[in-house]
């Protein structure tokens, strides 16, 4: 009846996640898909206790031991999460979403580690080949993830390369994997053994993830989020459980999907922004740029989207670091009382997680079908009299169509250069993520507007009521 309602309970919580998932995809149902997936995985480690009633006459008096450990853990973790959860800025998410999954990865590899170390008590070479390989993509995505969260949180900030580079991953790898195969086919070896393996797979994450330049991140860490579903995944099935297995592959093919995606929305394939350096190469930024940049006031440009009959606002980093989403949507609430069509464009990488400015945009109210995606949006710039930009640089900077020197050239843009004018609030001459010069502030239908958003976007507001008044 135990291994029955066991079984029933993981079977439920599979279907939590699946369904949490598919909720997740549309704005409107999201938070509630992620309540769904959530009490799934509460679920889940209910179930995880069941199996504790199934335990062989050998286990049966570590139980209270191993009990007490497994509450204590629990506790821990659930305090910790809860207290950073709830303090994590919007801004700081991206390096928190980071932190979790090289967790998963760990806690998939320590798990591998205990049945790697009991030298394949429980199963055949099957058992220890899935159980190995989980241990290796788990420790790969651990290491890794630690140090994309670090570079995201400016704790790394130079590239780490040097002759040999690849080579020496190449060796690392081969070197983890040769040890891996050795504990497949030699079970009950040493502690030497499997402490080299996660040696040689912890520093083949690092070594593969400190070359990659920052404006990558987004993809390597969905492809680390993919390493550790599909870790998750790998022991589930060594663990026969039926609900780490359905949980790692739903995450492990989400996060393939996701990376192939936003690969594609860089126009990139996975193996260039691997193994290429995107993002931190030669070029500095440091170009000779044609033009001049010019300002405006605030008030001034709000007066010309009153004005205007058209009008695509295009947020980026700056906006979320200034949090004025609110402010922002006020401003687009008195354009459409003044007949202004206004729509939002959204570029797959703006920000600094996937996603990031439409959980913005939602925070506020942003009524959804304002809010377009590039691949709609892009030809109508040619039509639209206004595009104003909230802090956002990489993602409509034009050198990145046509300057092959440019360390983001081949990425597709947000085409706000072909607007009649373009506003740029930002505070200063702050280059973007890439730190590259933006060839889009020098044209002459482009006007910078100065100053933090939340200040900029409250002046163009009152402009617009005083105008009204
Ligand atoms: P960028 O990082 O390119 O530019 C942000 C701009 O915002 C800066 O130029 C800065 O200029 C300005 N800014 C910062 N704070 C404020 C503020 N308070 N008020 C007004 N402006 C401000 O942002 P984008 O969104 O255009 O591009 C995202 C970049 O991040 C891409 O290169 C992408 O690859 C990368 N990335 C994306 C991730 C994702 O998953 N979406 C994850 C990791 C990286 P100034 O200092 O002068 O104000």
């Amino acid at each position: 009846m135990a291994a029955l309602l066991v079984a029933l309970s993981g079977f439920v919580a599979a279907m939590l996640f699946v369904i949490g998932l598919k909720r997740m995809s549309s704005p409107v149902t999201a938070s509630h898909g992620i309540v769904l997936a959530g009490i799934g995985m509460l679920l889940a480690v209910i179930a995880s206790f069941g199996y504790l009633a199934d335990v062989d006459e050998a286990a049966r008096p570590h139980l209270a031991t191993n009990l007490g450990l497994s509450f204590l853990a629990l506790a821990l973790g659930g305090i910790l999460a809860w207290r950073s959860g709830r303090k994590v800025a919007v801004t700081g998410m991206p390096q928190m979403v980071a932190l979790y999954n090289g967790m998963g990865g760990g806690s998939a590899a320590a798990l591998a580690a205990v049945e790697l170390l009991r030298g394949g008590h429980t199963g055949g070479s099957l058992h220890l080949s899935v159980t190995a390989l989980g241990a290796l993509i788990g420790s790969i995505s651990l290491s890794g993830s630690v140090i994309a969260w670090a570079k995201l949180d400016g704790r790394i900030n130079k590239p780490w390369r040097f002759a040999g580079q690849r080579a020496l991953n190449g060796l690392v790898f081969a070197c983890a994997l040769a040890i891996g195969v050795f504990l497949v086919m030699c079970p009950s070896v040493s502690i030497v053994w499997p402490t080299l393996f996660f040696v040689a797979a912890l520093t083949f994450g690092v070594l593969m993830t400190l070359p990659i330049g920052g404006a990558d991140m987004p993809v390597v860490i969905s492809l680390y989020n993919a390493f550790t579903g599909l870790a998750v995944g790998l022991e589930g099935f060594a663990l026969q459980n039926p609900a780490l297995m359905i949980a790692g592959m739903v995450v492990g093919s989400a996060g393939t999907l996701l990376t192939f995606m936003m690969a594609r929305a860089m126009n990139r394939s996975l193996a260039n922004v691997l193994f290429s350096n995107f993002g931190e190469s030669a070029a500095t930024g440091d170009v000779e740029v044609a033009g001049r940049m010019t300002s405006v006031d605030p008030s001034d440009a709000a007066v010309s989207m009153r004005y205007a009959s058209s009008v695509i606002i295009v947020p980026g980093y700056g906006l979320a670091v200034a949090q004025a989403q609110a402010r922002l949507y006020e401003l687009v609430k008195l354009l459409q009382a003044a007949d202004v069509d206004v729509k939002f464009a959204i570029h797959p990488v703006a920000g600094r997680m996937p996603g990031h400015m439409n959980v913005l945009l939602a925070e506020a109210g942003v009524p959804y079908d304002l809010i377009f995606d590039m691949e709609d949006i892009n030809d109508s710039f040619p039509a639209t009299d206004v595009a104003l930009v909230i802090g956002a640089n990489d993602v409509v900077n034009p050198a990145a169509r046509s300057d092959k020197g440019s360390p983001i050239y081949g990425m597709p843009i947000l085409d706000v250069d072909k607007a009649h004018q373009a506003y740029v609030i930002k505070r200063g001459q702050g280059k973007g993520y890439a730190g590259v010069e933006n060839l889009l502030f020098y044209q002459d239908n482009c006007d910078m507007v100065y100053g933090d958003a939340q200040i900029v976007l409250t002046k163009m507001v009152q402009a617009i009521k005083d105008l009204a008044a």
